[in-house]
């Protein structure tokens, strides 16, 4: 029997986590990997559409600068990703009738009517109270436990809305908002953790991460047809790939990954496996 084709990597999913995985492996040419995705495009949640000259989005809009590997993504695509004008950071929350700036510094956050005088004087508890014991709260569960009601409503719904489009209720912080989570999981509270990361001394990855807002003026699909096309042209990725199995041979100590392009089986091992689906 011939021995079976080994890679380094099998990545699950095209959509923006798998393609940026991608495109980090890429940059180690001895590095043999493969991306499968489901439909017969990549972009995953990401799809851009043009019409009479307006360009749409059906999925996200816009992104922050949070992470190093967003900030690789910006020096390899210079054209391709625009960052938003200042003004962007004014975020503005609908109470009752009314439009309210989202604070962005101290002041404001004491002056703001978005937030109840309660919830303001309750904040200064925050350092001293209990840290959760269930891993699976949810989002909603924990910032009213650590926060209160109307920081809730009128700062992480509006947001979670707009990241997720998903309830805040059922989202499990752990998993939606790793960052938050660990805040109180390592410090006990959002504002030691907080006060915690200030004083860190920031590594040169750390340094990239400006929480800039960025979009793109020609729709975020040009972002993923980019890193889509690398892989289509370096033939590390298969679309259209469907009833993908794994498992993991005890044997050989590699992964066995099964699938079907139109309906011809398909079979490759790996050393890695990178799972990118929900
Ligand atoms: C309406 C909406 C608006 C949003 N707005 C924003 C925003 O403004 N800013 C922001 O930062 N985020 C926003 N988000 C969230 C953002 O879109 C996601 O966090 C991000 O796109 C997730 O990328 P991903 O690669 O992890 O997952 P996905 O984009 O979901 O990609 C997963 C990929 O895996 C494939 N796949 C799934 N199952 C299988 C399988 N069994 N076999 C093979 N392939 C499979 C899917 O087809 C897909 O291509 C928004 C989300 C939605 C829905």
């Amino acid at each position: 029997m011939n021995s079976p084709l080994t890679l380094d990597t099998i990545v699950i999913g095209a959509g923006l986590t798998g393609l940026t995985v991608g495109h980090h492996l890429l940059k180690d040419p001895n590095h043999k990997f493969t991306i499968l995705e489901k439909e017969e495009r990549a972009g995953g949640q990401i799809r851009t559409l043009k019409k009479d000259g307006f360009t749409f989005e059906s999925g996200p809009t816009s992104g922050i600068i949070s992470t190093s590997e967003v900030a690789d993504l910006f020096e390899d695509f210079p054209n391709l990703l625009n960052l938003a004008t200042p003004l962007a950071k004014r975020r503005m929350i609908l109470k009752g009738q009314e439009f309210h700036p989202l604070p962005s510094g101290l002041i404001s956050a004491i002056t703001t009517t978005l937030f109840s005088t309660k919830d303001k004087i309750r904040i200064l508890g925050e350092p001293f109270r209990a840290k959760g014991t269930d891993p699976n709260e949810s989002i909603g569960h924990l910032v009213k436990r650590r926060l209160g009601e109307s920081y809730f409503h009128y700062a992480v719904d509006p947001f979670i809305g707009g990241i997720y489009a998903g309830d805040p209720e059922k989202l499990v912080t752990r998993h939606a908002l790793p960052k938050l989570y660990a805040l109180e999981a390592n410090h006990g509270s959002f504002i030691k953790g907080a006060i915690a990361l200030m004083k860190k001394k920031k590594t040169e990855d750390e340094k990239k991460i400006t929480k800039a807002i960025f979009s793109s003026h020609e729709g975020l699909s040009t972002l993923t047809s980019a890193l889509s096309d690398e892989f289509l042209k370096a033939n590390s990725l298969k679309l259209g790939a469907l009833n993908i199995e794994v498992r993991f041979r005890e044997d050989l100590q590699l992964w066995q990954v099964t699938f079907y392009v139109k309906g011809e089986k398909e079979e490759l091992f790996s050393r890695n496996l990178i799972t990118t689906i929900g």
